[in-house]
This record gives structure tokens, sequence and C-alpha cells, in this order.
């Protein structure tokens, strides 16, 4: 009898079904010893997929028969100890198996190649031949506050034990430059940087200028990559290796970026550090800000969190010492920050259809910019043209068949189309209910704006940039340069405009309808409006030079039904740091994070009544008295796409608390859905962002 015993046991993670639970990597046979970090093909029930080679020793049940790898990569360098200790930790806290995480964060090319193939991509890379010589580039003699901040985390760079920085500086303060003199510390010592950006829009933008300054240090191909959904598969393979082997240097990237292999990580900058993009919203939910803190400890290197309205979960462990913090309080050139007027809609004349947002004095304001040849931003988040159409006579109203939400409606189009899960039809021409045919927009959306503005102001160059207007590659970059030429007198849209853009002309921002997020049901909302309109405001005056003798200065436009709420003072006085007390103050009484901690359970189903059972059922199961676990409550849009969503919500003092219990609740809900066949989908949500 040959011995049944392969000459090696290796522990494989592997994207198995959820059904088979957090099982960590599966064990397979191979004729020799395999690497950790490693990557194999494996065969999983009738498929073959890609596979990690994961540390630790396997312990295969003795009567089992070992499946074969199917085959190693082994022309590639396995992937770093680091890497697998953070895929491990991140699969741990965001409640994923290792092997299903590893298949998400890898590129997806290389779950399609074959090892030969793979080495063929391989060899191309070394075909790229090096880039012009470019000029040695100028760099600004930096703010006395930029130095300090630049040195500061300089130090960090090569420190026992580093602090992760808390970069606090107001718009326009600079806060690039100081990311990219922290990055060339890092470079020059011989270290890889990586860059987090929150929108693939301003990775073009900060691509730019990273290589502007150093493209003459970092002359071979590929030592600068972008990493992001938008790249092709080819490229995002390409790059994804080129980091791998070292021979990008700095890589700049969105959320996915920071599970990018880097065996020589040595800084790791967030910019916006504070942005709900950070965060997954789906598979595995993790926040990129927060394992890039992880991997900051574990690697023991700087994390620069940029903002200049941090999150309060920074903002409190800079308030406690744990992260260190740098301010910069004034903006570049000395330019002042944007004057705040809140306009109160109260004192309008009640005659004055006070129900439009482009109220007279508005205009007026718009005109006198126009007139002095200013550009003025005006943002709504709110795209389409209304959001609502409306029959007078029934009261009939363009909901979605399948979702509990209105259905836009699209004027260019003629279109209604459902936001949330696709739903499109041709605008009828009477009501569907009762056939009048006088059915009427409801509210107003950047399609509206965009054509009330144009009407009201002759010879204005209106544009509107938002989702729809920048469906096709490529128009997005057109729009935005055409403001940066000046070609454009009112720019119209909706949150997309007001991040991180650099815009020298603008001089004039208004906020047109902002009040929507002051009562809503999630204590995040005041937080994230505040940084909202913060940046929005930011847009406004980066350019000290208009700040001529006599000029009107810059000017943020808020109007408000809410004048005296404390959000809007804070607002008006530019002061985050009082935000951000009386916010944390009433998070600590309420209980809530940072004070706490959260995870959600999701549950979909075709009826309320069946998610909701799956919870209730899951609640029986939740026996811990360090957690609390809240009733089932309907998600705020119920349903989308005829499925029912529910949620609730688990709360713990201590995040290890959290933790523990997650680990001991998640295997007994996986257990838990076989007898609940109703349910489509659930999901467990650590650190939530939106509740
Ligand atoms: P932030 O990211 O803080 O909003 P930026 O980094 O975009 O600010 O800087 C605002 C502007 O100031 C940019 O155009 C940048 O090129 C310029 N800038 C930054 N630092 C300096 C400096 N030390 N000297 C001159 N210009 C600077
Ligand atoms: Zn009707
Ligand atoms: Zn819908």
């Amino acid at each position: 009898m040959p011995d049944p015993r392969p000459a090696a046991v290796v522990r494989i993670a592997v994207d198995a079904p959820q059904h088979s639970g957090l099982a960590g990597p599966l064990d397979y046979a191979s004729e020799q010893a395999l690497a950790p970090g490693r990557l194999v093909r494996v065969p999983l029930g009738r498929r073959e997929l890609l596979g990690v080679v994961w540390p630790g020793d396997a312990a295969p049940a003795p009567e089992l028969v070992l499946r074969p790898v199917a085959a190693v990569f082994d022309t590639l360098p396995p992937l770093g100890a680091d890497w697998c200790r953070l895929l491990d930790f991140a699969a741990g806290y965001y409640q994923r198996s290792v092997g299903e995480l590893a298949s998400a964060v890898l590129p997806p090319q290389l779950r399609e190649l074959s090892p030969s193939q793979l080495a063929a991509r391989l060899r191309k890379l070394d075909k790229k031949t090096a880039l012009t010589a470019a000029p040695t580039p100028v760099r600004p003699e930096l703010a006395p506050e930029q130095a300090v901040a630049v040195e500061r985390i300089a130090a960090q760079i090569d420190a026992r034990s580093p602090k992760p920085l808390l970069l606090f500086g107001v718009t326009g303060s600079g806060k690039t430059e100081v990311y990219l003199r922290a990055a060339e510390a890092a470079l020059a010592a011989g270290r890889q940087v990586l860059v987090l950006v929150p929108e693939i829009n301003l990775t073009p933008q900060l691509e730019a200028r990273f290589t502007e300054r150093f493209a003459a240090l970092l002359p071979q191909p590929l030592a600068i990559v972008a990493l992001h959904s938008a790249l092709t598969p080819a490229q995002r393979l390409q790059h994804w290796l080129a980091a791998h082997l070292g021979r990008a240097r700095l890589v700049l990237g969105t959320r996915l970026a920071v599970f990018s292999s880097l065996p020589d990580l040595g800084l790791i900058v967030v910019d916006e550090e504070h942005d709900p993009s950070y965060k997954q919203q789906d598979g595995a939910r993790y926040s990129a800000r927060d394992l890039a803190v992880w991997r900051g400890f574990d690697l023991k290197i700087p994390v620069v969190l940029g903002s200049a309205t941090p999150s309060l979960e920074s903002w409190q462990h800079a308030e406690s010492g744990r992260y260190e913090r740098l301010t910069l309080a004034a903006r570049i050139g000395g330019g002042a920050l944007p004057r705040v007027r809140l306009f109160d809609m109260k004192a309008l004349p009640p005659s004055a259809g006070v129900t439009t947002a482009l109220t007279a004095p508005l205009l007026a304001a718009l005109k006198e910019r126009l007139d002095r040849g200013e550009q003025s931003l005006v943002f709504l988040n709110r795209r389409g043209y209304a959001p609502v159409l409306h029959c007078g006579e029934c009261q009939w109203k363009s909901d979605c068949p399948h979702c509990s939400a209105w259905r836009v409606f699209h004027k260019r189009d003629r279109t209604l189309r459902c936001h949330h899960c696709g739903f499109t039809e041709r605008v009828p021409r009477a009501c569907p209910n009762c056939g009048n045919p006088d059915i009427a927009p409801i509210g107003r959306g950047t399609e509206k704006l965009e054509e009330q503005l144009t009407e009201a102001l002759p010879g204005a160059r209106v544009l509107r940039i938002d989702a729809d207007s920048t469906r096709r590659k490529g128009e997005l970059e057109a729009q935005l340069k055409a403001v940066h030429d000046g070609d454009v007198d009112i720019l119209v849209g909706t949150q997309m405009i007001t991040k991180g853009h650099d815009f020298r002309r603008i001089r004039f921002v208004a906020a047109v309808n902002p009040d929507g997020a002051l009562f809503s049901s999630d204590f995040r909302a005041p937080e994230r409006l505040f940084a909202l309109l913060m940046q929005a405001g930011g847009r406004a005056g980066r350019d000290a030079e208009r700040d001529v003798e006599g000029a009107t200065p810059a000017e943020m436009w808020v109007q408000t039904w809410h004048r005296d709420h404390a959000l809007y003072q804070a607002l008006a006085r530019h002061d985050y740091v009082r935000f951000a007390k009386t916010q944390l103050e009433e998070r600590r009484s309420a209980s809530l994070p940072p004070f706490s901690h959260l995870a959600l359970l999701r549950a979909e189903a075709r009826t309320a009544e069946a998610a909701k059972a799956f919870l209730m059922a899951a609640a029986e199961l939740a026996q811990d008295e360090g957690v609390l676990v809240y009733p089932p409550v309907p998600h705020a849009v119920a349903r989308v796409a005829d499925v029912e969503r529910m949620q609730m919500l688990v709360e713990a003092t201590q995040r290890a608390r959290l933790q523990a219990f997650l680990r001991g609740w998640v295997p007994e809900l996986i257990a838990l859905k076989r007898d609940h066949k109703a349910v489509l989908r659930w999901a467990v949500d650590v650190d939530p962002l939106a509740i």
C-alpha cells in the first residue's frame, strides 16, 4: 500500500461559500512544501479557485483524503507575512472568512490567469521602459505650520512605535503639500508610500500633483501607480504587481488600495479621513481608514489622517492623546475663509414664494458676483429635476413599484427613475391613476436648479456637475477643466463638487436647502452635514490673490429655516473644534460612538415579517450581558427592488467585548439561517456608518 499522506499538507485561504461559515483556511495536499503567502490554484467542489498559502500549521483530520493543490504561481514572490496578518485581522474584525476577503481584495484578473500567463505578465512589466527625464520640480517654501507638521511626521518614520497623526488643517491650508513632503521623506528613507483618497474622481488630480513632484526622483516605469476600481482589469493587475514587487514606490488609491501588498511600506496617508466612502458598503464592510491605522500600528509606521473636519472618532483619539494632532490653522497665502451668511428663510415675506430655493436675495448675490466676473458654486444634494411627480386631482405620486421610495423626475430624457433599484420609465403624459393631464413636479433637484438659474440669469454660463452629467468617461474631467479655465460662471451640483477640488476662481458658494439632515434619525447626520458644508465653503476664496482691496469677500450662503441651530452657529464661525466638543458631549451622554461600539445585523427577505423573525431569533441567541441588543427596525428605505430590509443594532461599551460577542454569535447565525429559508441575505456590519 502506498503511503496516502502527501509530502506536505498546506493551509490555503480560499473563497469557500458562506454557508460553510467563517471557516478558516482549508487543508490541501502538496508535493512540495509551500511558503506562506504563495498564490496557488486549488480545486473546491467542481471549480478551481485562486488561493493563498496561509501561515500556520495544517492539522487535517487523519481520515480525510486531501485534494492536491492544482497549480503554484512560483514566479511571483509570496505575499508578505504582514499582508497575511492584515487579512487575518480584517477578516476576524469584520466577521468574514479570510479566503473570501483575500479573493475580494486581490486583483480580479489574478483569478483568471494560469501561472504561465502570470509569468508572461511579469515579463511584460520588465519590458516597460523608463519615462523621459522629468524636470526637477519647484517646491514651494513651507508655511511655518506646514514645516512643523512635516517635521513631526518625518520624525515618526523611523520612530520605534510611531503614533498615528491627525493633520487637522482648514480647507486650503496646504495639507497636500504636507503629504508630498512627508512622502518625500519616506521615499528618501527607501520606503514605499500609500496615499488613500475617498473618491475615484479625486485620484487624477492627486496623481498629477504627485507625478509632477516625484517624476524626477522616481523615473522608473510604474514607480507611481494608482489603484482603484475604475482601472481596466489589466491595469489594475499591473499596478498591483508593481506595488507587490516593490517597483511602485508610491501608490495612490481608493479604499481598496489599503489592501495592497507593499513590502517596504513606510508611510500611509489617508486624505479626507472623515469621508464615508472609506467604508465599504457590501461584502466585507471594512473601513479603509481604520485598517490603515491598524496597518500602521502593526508595521510600526506613521499613518497621517488629514481633514478639515475630522471624524469624531479620530478627533476623540487626538483629544485622548492616542493620536498626535498637527494643526494647520491658516490658509496658504493668508486668504480668509469665506464669510458665512446664514440666510433666514423665515425672514422672507410670506408671499415671496418661500418654497423656492432660488430666493430673490440669493439671485441678487449671484448676479452681483456674475457682474464682477467671479465664479459661484450652488450646491444641492439631490440630483434629477424633481424628487417626485404629483397629481393634484387624485394625489397620485410617482412612487417606485419596487421600493419604498419616489421615482425621481429627470426632465432631460423625460424619465422617472428610481435611484434605489434603477427602475426607469418614460414620464406618463397624464396621471396613470385618474388621467389628469396636469401632473406636476414637486421639489427640486440639480437639473431644475440649473434650468432656473439659466432662466433667471440670462447670459450666465451655468454648468451642472453630478452623477448624471458625468456618466460617460472623460466628461467629469472636461467639465472640471471648464471650471478651472474660467469658462463657467455658475457651477451647480451635488456633493460631488464640494470635495477636495482646488478651484481657484470661486468666490461664492451657496447651499440652497441643507436643513434636511438636521433632523435625521441617524446620529451621524449632523457630523456629515457639518463636514459637507465646511467642505463646500472651502471651495470659495482659495486664491488669496483675488482678495484684492475693496473686493467683496469670499462668501458662503446657507439658506435655512433654523438659523440658530448650534450646527449653523458653529459653521458661521468655522468652529469645528466647538462643534466637535458639543457633538462629543452629546455622544458621551447618549453612550454613542466613539463612547460605545456598534454592530448592525441586517436581514433581507420578500416580507418584512420573515426578515424580522430572523432578527428576533438572532436576538434570542444573544446571551451576553455585556452587549445590548435593540429591537429590529426597518431600514430607512425599507423596500428596495421588492426586497424588505430590516436591521438590528448591537451595542457594547468595549470594542473587545463586542468582538468577543460577535465571534460566538455569527457562527450561530449561520446555523440559524438554515431555519429561516425566507431570508434572502443577511450580514453583520461592524462599526456601521449609516444607521
Ligand atoms: P488643502 O488640501 O489643505 O485644502 P491644498 O493642499 O490644496 O490645501 O493647498 C491649497 C493651495 O495652496 C494649493 O494650490 C497648493 O498648491 C498651495 N500651497 C500649498 N502649500 C503651499 C506653500 N507652502 N506655498 C505656496 N503654495 C502652497
Ligand atoms: Zn391623478
Ligand atoms: Zn425602485
